[in-house]
């Protein structure tokens, strides 16, 4: 029998999870999209194959192998399924590539296909590149449009209660998402009582919620106490949108309550890494260590940094949406939350909301845990991470992360104090949104935070930063509150870096040091002294071998001058120090401690 290859892959993804800007819709429509391309495409593919093979299936992708006279059958089930269960919203584009007849069962994963799969990766990027055409719906002036994503004609309203927005009216697109997140709420909450019973791919409850369902049993896993509290088991439940994630936000531990932090993570070169393997097993292989990796990564993260938080207040509300509203007396365990939400998981991305004293300590684990569970694979990750305050709009939010994401990609490579010698291309670059005005980070970058003057340079951020400088930047931080030193000071070096030139930089800094007390302006220097010789110095190689960076650098306080290669004898002046201020107020000083406004 002859098989082919088929390969899927859902259309503009991000459009159709992103289409709306609320948590409901956006969760609702994440969770459609997992469940066909975890669960339903392997489900068509064996309901018309039994032989039918699965090479991957994750990130909104799939590759499969199958009777070849079944494969063109297989797409067509595969799209109207995607029609069917987003209602139109979201399309999968599918292409097949049939395999030498004369490979035997026994070697198909063994064998080179390189020319079978660079065919069948051509076919599918030309099959997308030509969409079926649309077909134009009747127009109308008095038709309503929805009231959620405002682009399609409204079909009804919630066929359940909804507190406060009993008037709204959506699309069959945006209805469908809704009745999904209201689903997997129950099915994550059944799930959250149970976190020993649960096994990712068995049962009603898991193969609805997917994704929570490998989170509730890795979580388990590594921290069993996770869903106790005081030796008593609680049931968190998933915040039940922006708002609730804005309590319990507010009630957190951290020093900064009005904030929430958006992470982005995204994998660094993983389209060019699983282009180079060459059989079937090694792409399995690959794409399952990088799905294992990135939910290994989440679930660790959670368990150390994401712990249940207990709210008041918001109990009433939501036992009125399940329409079960008892009157006092409600039992402790129900007023649990996760602290944070999982938008988008899947293949080498990730998308969490959290609060923002929270945001950094998370996107720093799921980084780190990332590099060393992907270490076979060289898989890094590259993290963009905006802090916004609790009002702030969530569609912005989202478009300034994946920005700071961009930069933190494009730069791991151009910035010449960044070299290290290894091959950890890990990035974390962050934003914080203050004030009406806050622009996109690579526009922020080259008009505030670095600027040229004749031969100089000056550069007021070390961003995208790698891990262990980062680490040692919150180390400073969380010396420096411990120590107390004074905010008004801060915001005077702040001010004095964005000078952005020697002169008046160097002054303005100075002056800020005179009214510090003698310890305070001890630790500011010899942090920064030693900042320097670990982190700007090529990692203490001799300036010759690094290559590209001459000479240590001098210290101007607050800037560290390097020399740029060759004899053009252009200056490169860069401090660490408005990083610091900006970061300071979303670091704890430890895990949960509070601290005194000053
Ligand atoms: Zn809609």
């Amino acid at each position: 029998m002859a098989y082919a290859l088929v390969a899927l892959d859902t259309d503009r993804i991000k459009s159709y999870v992103f289409g709306t800007d609320r948590l409901r819709e956006i969760r609702g429509a994440s969770s459609i999209l997992d469940r066909l391309n975890r669960e339903i495409m392997e489900e068509i593919a064996r309901d018309l194959d039994p032989r039918a093979q699965v090479v991957y299936a994750n990130g909104g992708s799939g590759l499969f192998l199958l009777a070849e006279d079944k494969a063109e059958e297989f797409v067509r089930r595969v799209q109207a399924k995607y029609s069917e269960e987003t209602r139109g919203g979201a399309t999968v584009t599918g292409a097949v590539q049939r395999l030498p007849a004369g490979l035997a069962e026994r070697d198909l994963w063994k064998a080179h296909l390189q020319e079978q799969l660079a065919l069948l990766l051509y076919k599918l990027r030309r099959a997308k590149e030509c969409p079926p055409a649309t077909v134009a719906r009747p127009s109308h002036p008095l038709f309503q449009l929805c009231d959620s994503c405002g682009l399609e004609y409204a079909a009804g309203q919630s066929p359940w209660r909804e507190p406060r927005e009993e008037h709204q009216r959506y699309c069959a697109i945006c209805l469908q998402k809704r009745s999904e997140d209201a689903q997997i709420k129950k099915s994550i909450e059944k799930m959250a009582a149970r976190p020993q019973e649960v096994r990712p791919g068995s049962g009603e409850d898991a193969k609805q919620a997917v994704l929570w369902a490998n989170l509730i049993n890795r979580l388990h896993r590594i921290a069993p106490d996770y869903f106790l509290k005081d030796g008593q088991p609680i049931v968190p439940k998933r915040p039940r949108d922006i708002d609730t994630l804005r309590s319990v936000a507010s009630a957190s531990q951290g020093s900064i309550r009005d904030y929430l932090g958006l992470i982005y993570a995204d994998g660094n070169g993983m389209g060019g890494k699983i282009e180079k393997c060459l059989t079937l097993g090694e792409i399995k292989k690959f794409a399952k260590s990088i799905d294992d990796a990135i939910y290994e990564a989440l679930a660790t993260a959670v368990a150390r940094h994401l712990s249940p938080v207990h709210v008041s207040g918001l109990l009433a509300e939501e036992d009125e949406e399940n329409g079960q509203t008892e009157q006092g007396g409600q039992p402790k365990k129900d007023s649990y939350f996760f602290p944070f939400d999982v938008l988008l998981l899947g293949g080498d991305d990730l998308m969490l909301l959290t609060s923002g004293d929270r945001a950094l300590q998370v996107a720093l684990e799921v980084a780190r845990v990332f590099r060393s569970e992907a270490r076979e694979q060289q898989g890094t990750l590259s993290v963009g991470v905006v802090f916004a305050p609790l009002k702030y709009p969530f569609g912005l939010m989202r478009s300034l992360a994946e920005n700071a994401l961009r930069f933190a990609k494009k730069q791991a490579h151009a910035s010449k104090w960044h070299s290290t010698g290894d091959d950890d291309d890990t990035r974390l670059n962050f934003l914080v949104v203050a004030g009406a005005a806050t622009h996109e980070f690579d526009y922020l970058y080259q008009t505030v935070y670095s600027r040229r003057e004749g031969n100089s340079e000056f550069c007021a951020t070390l961003r995208p930063y790698r891990l262990p400088v980062l680490e040692a930047l919150l180390e400073a931080i969380r010396q420096a509150k411990r120590l107390g030193f004074p905010r008004s000071k801060l915001h005077q070096l702040r001010e004095a870096v964005l000078k952005m030139n020697r002169t008046s930089t160097v002054l303005a800094a100075l002056a800020a040091l005179q009214g510090c007390h003698d310890r305070e302006r001890e630790f500011l220097l010899r942090w920064l002294y030693d900042f320097n010789q670990r982190y700007l110095l090529q990692n203490g190689q001799p300036a010759e071998e690094a290559g590209t960076i001459q000479g240590f650098p001098r210290v101007i306080f607050p800037w560290s001058c390097l020399q740029a290669p060759g004899q053009s004898g252009r200056e490169i002046y860069l401090t660490p120090l408005l990083d610091l201020v900006e970061l300071y107020d979303f670091v704890a000083v430890q895990e949960g401690e509070r601290e005194s406004e000053d």
